[in-house]
């Protein structure tokens, strides 16, 4: 009971510095030192809600506290030898390695894609979702604001992986690392491609802070996560450029 409780604690203080020197150290350097520099790049012009900062921190409390349940199980999982965690790179080699932490990264684009969509139900979105939304102009500490009912839906595909394929705990970690840093940049608010670029593949498919800006602008539309091609392929996706000209 012990390992696990220090364990446990370990990996919500690791999680914890993670957003607090990663999402804080971001949103301090773009929102405030270089925020007079960067206009051009601004997504949403429109200013955070009154106590926005301090409301997201709160719920990203919540939120280390269920990822740190994630990483838990991981590791025990791991210690248990339940699943298909093994511990030496060169039994699949670097190939399968690379194989295993792009294959998290779309089986994680689906599943987020048809959980966000299924948030979005009437009955779901003000119970789980709302949190979400509230803000409608976005920072990187947006990233982590989320109902606890909803990070559980967001943790769960992270649980299952190492049930359904050979994982290595760097290539876990390393998928970790990605989906952190995807969602502090993608809800940034400021977005570095501009167009002509953005509009070029492999650009116009991943999902900058412009698509997912507009998502919570609008509230509907791109629901992504990593990329826009499931909302290109059923019809939800909308395009940044097209619909802030309108
Ligand atoms: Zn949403
Ligand atoms: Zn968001």
């Amino acid at each position: 009971m012990l390992i696990a409780v220090t364990k446990y604690l370990t990996i919500v203080g690791i999680l914890s510095l993670r957003y607090l020197l990663v999402a804080g150290g971001y949103y301090l350097l773009t929102w405030k030192l270089l925020k007079k520099h960067i206009g051009r790049f601004l997504v949403n012009p429109r200013a955070p809600f009154q106590g926005q900062e301090v409301f997201e921190l709160k719920y990203a409390v919540i939120t280390t506290l269920i990822f740190g349940i994630g990483g838990l199980h991981f590791y025990f999982a791991k210690e248990l030898g339940l699943g298909f965690i093994y511990e030496n790179i060169g039994e699949y080699g670097w190939g399968y390695w690379w194989f295993s932490l792009f294959a998290m990264l779309l089986l994680n684009d689906i599943y987020f894609y048809w959980t966000h969509r299924a948030l979005h139900i009437k009955a779901l979105f003000s119970r789980y979702h709302s949190i979400h939304h509230k803000s409608r102009v976005t920072t990187p500490l947006t990233s982590q604001s989320f109902h606890a009912v909803e990070t559980a839906i967001n943790t769960l595909i992270a649980i299952i992986f190492p049930y359904i394929m050979p994982i290595h705990p760097t290539a876990y970690i390393a998928f970790t690392i990605v989906a952190f840093l995807n969602n502090v940049y993608g809800h940034s608010n400021y977005d570095w491609v501009q167009a002509p670029l953005r509009n070029y593949v492999p650009f116009s498919l991943l999902n900058s802070p412009s698509v997912h800006g507009l998502h919570h602008e609008k509230v509907h539309g791109n629901y992504g996560l990593y990329t826009n091609i499931w909302d290109r392929l059923h019809g939800t996706y909308v395009d940044p450029g097209k619909a802030r000209a309108l």
